[in-house]
């Protein structure tokens, strides 16, 4: 679609047509008139040849009028055509004049074209000889020129200054200008920078360094660039992420390496960790239904196992359900009311003789194990099992009799291990004086009448010394008959009244 211009800019483009027109015009204005004059004069000139012929024919007075017309000529503009004539030949004189100055103008404006053309072609020779192969005598001088030059250049400082200036200027401008020109720099300079890059070890290093300094300072001014590159990198990490394996697995294990060191040491950091963690797995288990089935089935697994395992735990737990439990049934009066139903009515459902039996098995068992726990544990029974049965089975055979043997001398009941068989022979022998023998046999309780009779060690040894046993009943030991009034009393009056009470502690073997 072409947009219809509007009048007002058809007139401004007018206009300005119109005014570079008047430019052009004035412009070349001097050369136009020049070109007028040229042509005027070949025209006389021409005029004058053929003035012999003027009177017959009128051919050229007639494009002479015109053009005399057309130049203002203002002398010669208001006569006719017979008249020009005439008057050109009348004054002679002063066409002569005009003639001279004519030729003069043309004379020097063709030398100065001449002269214009034939320094155009010794420039362009000039440059031909440049381009192609320089003869001798060209080299010598440029090289003297170069020698001159570099002379110069090294000696003085203020010329070399103005060169170097004047270098640069026209550098710039160059570069400015010409387009070819500043790519051509361009790859020159990088060509150049990469190869010193690359050959140079200590330039490689200073830029380096440099770039990272002012990448960094530009990093930390610009805020722009700061997020540009950040997006780069970040971008670029990520391809490079997805796309190599290598990177992804040495990018993991670092990540978690820092992660764990970062957790161990900085502890807002794990404080912060551990509540993300705990929102998340919150979120988690809110959001997904079968995380959250996962996470029942191992917590319980967990739970049951450490139940298992850790026996304090266990207790907590058991003491934990007791009061739960407790607080409930005196708190919850419905709930209490179901329990005690509950109750009654399995024990209704249950007790069959059956298992009236297995109940009473079991209290029965558990009585007994509770028993041996207390001792040593079960297991250590289970372990010892052999040792205990066969001193259990010697500790049978020595208590197979009870205390039914009875000492002669001090009269006391002992177990057979306790007391040897009394032989009077060993006691009285034959070379004893009667004294002896008579003391020896008052420590003899003579009222047994049993054939067998006992002796206690003690007793035994102490006779063997000729010595009163110390317990023995002659020994001032002797029970006397109780009192008919103490007789009558009863067990708790005689407790009551008795001296000494005695104690008797029964100790599980
Ligand atoms: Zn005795
Ligand atoms: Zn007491």
């Amino acid at each position: 679609m072409v947009r219809k211009k509007s009048v007002a800019a058809k007139v401004k483009t007018q206009k300005k047509a119109y005014q570079r027109r008047i430019a052009q015009l004035n412009k070349s204005c001097s050369w136009r008139v020049l070109v007028v004059v040229i042509q005027a004069a070949k025209k006389f000139l021409r005029l004058r040849k053929c003035k012999s012929c003027f009177k017959n024919s009128d051919c050229h007075c007639t494009i002479s009028k015109e053009f005399l017309i057309n130049i203002n000529y203002k002398s010669l503009s208001n006569k006719t055509n017979d008249n020009i004539s005439f008057d050109i030949i009348q004054n002679k004189q002063e066409f002569d004049d005009v003639k001279n100055i004519l030729r003069t103008v043309v004379s020097k404006v063709c030398r100065l074209d001449y002269q214009r053309k034939r320094q155009s072609e010794i420039r362009k020779r000039k440059r031909s000889v440049d381009d192609c192969s320089p003869n001798e005598s060209v080299l010598r001088k440029r090289l003297k020129q170069n020698n001159w030059f570099n002379k110069k250049y090294n000696e003085d400082l203020s010329f070399r200054q103005i060169r170097m200036q004047q270098k640069a200027y026209k550098f710039r401008d160059k570069y400015k200008d010409n387009n070819v020109f500043r790519q051509k720099q361009k790859t020159r300079l990088k060509k150049l920078a990469i190869e010193k890059y690359t050959n140079n070890d200590t330039f490689r290093e200073h830029e380096k360094t440099r770039n990272r300094k002012s990448a960094i300072a530009k990093y930390n001014n610009n805020e722009e660039f700061r997020e540009k590159q950040k997006t780069r990198i970040r971008k670029s990490t990520i391809d490079k992420y997805n796309n190599n394996k290598e990177f992804r697995e040495k990018e993991k294990t670092r990540i978690t390496k820092s992660t764990i060191e970062r957790y161990s040491n900085n502890e807002n950091f794990r404080e912060k960790e551990k509540i993300r963690m705990k929102r998340q797995m919150f979120n988690r288990y809110h959001m997904n239904m079968n995380f959250r089935q996962q996470q029942k089935l191992r917590s319980n697994e967990n739970v049951l196992f450490k139940y298992r395992n850790d026996v304090a735990y266990q207790k907590n737990i058991k003491e934990y359900a007791r009061k739960q439990g407790f607080t409930k049934y005196v708190s919850d009066n419905s709930k209490r009311l179901k329990k005690i139903q509950y109750a009654i009515n399995f024990y209704r459902n249950n007790y069959t003789p059956n298992i009236q039996k297995q109940r009473q098995l079991y209290n029965q068992r558990r009585r007994i194990i509770k028993k041996y726990n207390i001792v040593q544990s079960y297991s250590c029974v289970l372990k010892h099992q052999n040792l205990y049965i066969k001193n259990l089975k010697i500790f049978r055979d020595v208590i197979q009799e009870g205390p039914d043997y009875t000492c002669r001398v001090c009269g006391l009941a002992l177990f057979r291990n306790q007391v040897i068989p009394y032989i009077e022979e060993k006691y009285i022998t034959k070379n004893m004086s009667f004294e002896m023998k008579e003391r020896i046999q008052c420590y003899l309780n003579n009222s047994s009448s049993i054939e067998e009779t006992w002796i206690c060690r003690s007793c035994s040894d102490k006779i063997k010394k000729k010595e009163m046993p110390s317990r023995a009943i002659v020994n001032k030991l002797e029970v006397s008959d109780v009192p008919s009034e103490l007789k009558k009393l009863n067990d708790l009056e005689k407790h009551l009244i008795a001296l000494r009470l005695p104690f008797m502690k029964i100790v599980n073997l």
